[in-house]
């Protein structure tokens, strides 16, 4: 036995009551680069809280909520055909915590969250959402949904349909709260939309009755659906799809006809319900033009698919933090882990995959900033990064979250640790909101159609900083992309898109590094471009 090294429980390093904030050091410093000042200042302690929670009370709540997963009860005790969905106390608290207490889903559309005077833009909801997203990750959904269903229906809804629920959606009160949904997919319409059956037949009063079956709805009792429907006699294809507005409760006070027929038993997200939802004539309006409703649901898509990459840029942080804890504290052959070589590579490919996330995440939040204001190449910046981030963050959320897993020895395999948790939570990621090759399809559209490769250029040249050239491995990987949108050269779109995803994740580090005197961060971004991007002998000896 080695006189140093621990025994029983005191062997085992436990991370519960860590602050999740103060254990990033990187998080205070990059939030001072991407947020104003004034409300740098003002957010600071929230972010301190926050962490504190998401390390400790939050984390335990998001267990138990885990472990008790919402189920279905169909009718009332009259008997009356309407479904509820229960919810564990736990998860009932979290969503006070994320909709009432730090307003996730309100903060972008009004002021007065947090203190605040004003909405906040994009990067304050992001670093709140990847502190949040440490400890739980299935409520992150219906928080998202919620914000960007307010955020679709703002920008193209009718005003009076905006000024009926535009209240109701932004309130902090979770009782008078009204949350959303996103009812898109169907059994032989997931990836492919324009494969949708789901029907709207017109009624009176500008009013829709949509019938069908709609096969993955998380959130499914959410007050507000955004629903993708075919108004009969719309062509085939989707421009014949069209997007509405669906209330589960009618403006009298009467059950919409919308019947959740069972819930969905889910690796992952198992706090949070996903369902099956039945339309039977239920009354929705239509949101916009009635030939674009693919169009207007893809801003909804777009927001959704930005935070999912926060999400696993945040999964990622909470698999670093665990790792990095584990490995100071546990001991063995008489050195703690973190001495040894091969764990201290291990450790720091975990952490540059982790940067190369939350670096994309906070420029994508940049971006939409600027899109929103109306600056100029900034819509189509913000159409590169999004799916840029969403497909290759999510899939090396996996890994990173397997890896931790692996750090924690025989305990990360247990339930009782969060490292399960965030393995199944972040195998979610790549599925949802589009398969990985879908977004990375997704990735090449918007480099083609909406100039999104011209703007990323011009945008990486802006971020130029001594002591990274990236335009070797940008020439590189833009060559790659432009042999991928070529005839028959679709197979080479994944390669691109991770490509382009270095280069452009190397850069904002480097950017970052100049102005945070970070050389840790320009040495990271550097490895980035010399492993993943730059041709090298797969044998030679690492950095
Ligand atoms: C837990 C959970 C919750 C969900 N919640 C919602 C929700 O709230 N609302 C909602 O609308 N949907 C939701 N979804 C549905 C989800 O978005 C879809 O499952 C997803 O988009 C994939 O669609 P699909 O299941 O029909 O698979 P498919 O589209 O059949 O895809 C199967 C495979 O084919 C591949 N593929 C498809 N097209 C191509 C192509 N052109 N080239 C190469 N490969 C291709 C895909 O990458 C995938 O690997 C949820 C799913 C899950 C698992």
């Amino acid at each position: 036995m080695n006189a140093l090294a621990p025994t029983g429980a005191e062997a085992v390093p436990d991370s519960r009551g860590l602050n999740l904030y103060r254990a990033d050091p990187a998080l205070a410093r990059l939030a001072a680069l991407y947020l104003p000042p004034d409300l740098f200042e003002h957010l600071l302690p929230h972010l301190d809280r926050l962490g504190a929670l998401a390390g400790d009370s939050l984390d335990e709540l998001a267990g138990i909520a885990d472990r008790n997963p919402p189920t279905l009860r169909h009718r009332t005790r009259r008997g009356e055909d309407v479904q509820s969905v229960e919810k564990h106390p736990a998860f009932r608290e979290m969503e006070r915590l994320a909709f009432g207490e730090y307003g996730l889903a309100a903060l972008s559309h009004r002021g007065g969250v947090l203190g605040w005077p004003a909405p906040m833009p994009p990067a304050a909801k992001y670093l709140l959402t990847f502190l949040f997203v440490q400890a739980e990750f299935g409520l992150m959904c219906p928080v998202s949904m919620t914000d960007s269903l307010t955020r679709t229906l703002r920008r193209f809804g009718d005003p009076a349909l905006v000024a009926r629920y535009l209240p109701a959606l932004t309130s902090q009160d979770v009782d008078t709260l009204a949350q959303g949904a996103m009812f898109m997919t169907e059994q032989g319409a997931g990836s492919d939309v324009g494969a949708t059956v789901v029907s709207a037949a017109p009624l009176p009063d500008d009013a829709w009755a949509l019938t069908g079956d709609k096969w993955f709805c998380s959130n499914p009792d959410a007050a507000l659906a955004m629903v993708l429907a075919r108004p009969i006699g719309a062509p085939d294809g989707i421009r014949g799809v069209s997007l509405f507005l669906l209330p589960r409760i009618l403006p009298d006070g009467r059950a919409n006809a919308l019947h959740i027929v069972r819930l969905k038993e889910k690796l992952g997200t198992r706090s949070m319900a996903s369902g099956e939802v039945q339309l039977r004539g239920a009354v929705a309006w239509l949101v916009g033009d009635p030939g674009a409703g693919f169009r207007q649901m893809a801003d909804m898509v777009n927001n959704s698919r930005l935070s999912n990459g926060v999400r696993a840029a945040g999964l990622m942080r909470r698999a670093v933090t665990e790792a990095a804890f584990v490995a100071r504290r546990r001991v063995a052959f008489g050195v703690p882990l973190a001495d040894m070589p091969l764990m201290q590579r291990q450790l720091l490919k975990m952490q540059v995959w982790a940067e190369q996330a939350r670096s994309m995440s906070l420029q994508a939040a940049e971006a939409l900033r600027r899109s929103d204001a109306g600056e100029s190449g900034a819509y189509a910046l913000l159409r590169m990064l999004t799916p840029l981030l969403k497909f290759r963050a999510c899939r090396d959320a996996r890994k990173v979250a397997g890896d931790a897993m692996e750090v924690r020895g025989g305990c990360g395999y247990i339930e009782e640790w969060p490292d399960a948790r965030v393995l199944r939570d972040a195998h979610l990621g790549s599925i949802w909101e589009g398969t990985s090759n879908v977004v990375a399809l997704d990735v090449m559209r918007a480099a083609r159609r909406d100039g999104g490769l011209d703007a990323l250029r011009a945008h990486l040249s802006g971020l130029a900083v001594p002591g990274l050239n990236v335009q070797p491995a940008l020439a590189r990987a833009a060559g790659l992309a432009e042999a991928a949108m070529a005839p028959g050269g679709t197979h080479l779109t994944r390669q691109a898109a991770s490509a382009l995803y270095h280069v452009a994740s190397a850069a904002a580090m480097a950017w970052e590094a100049a102005r945070l005197d970070d050389p840790a961060r320009l040495a990271m971004a550097g490895m980035v471009l010399r492993h993943r991007v730059l041709p090298r002998d797969p044998l030679a000896a690492d950095d």
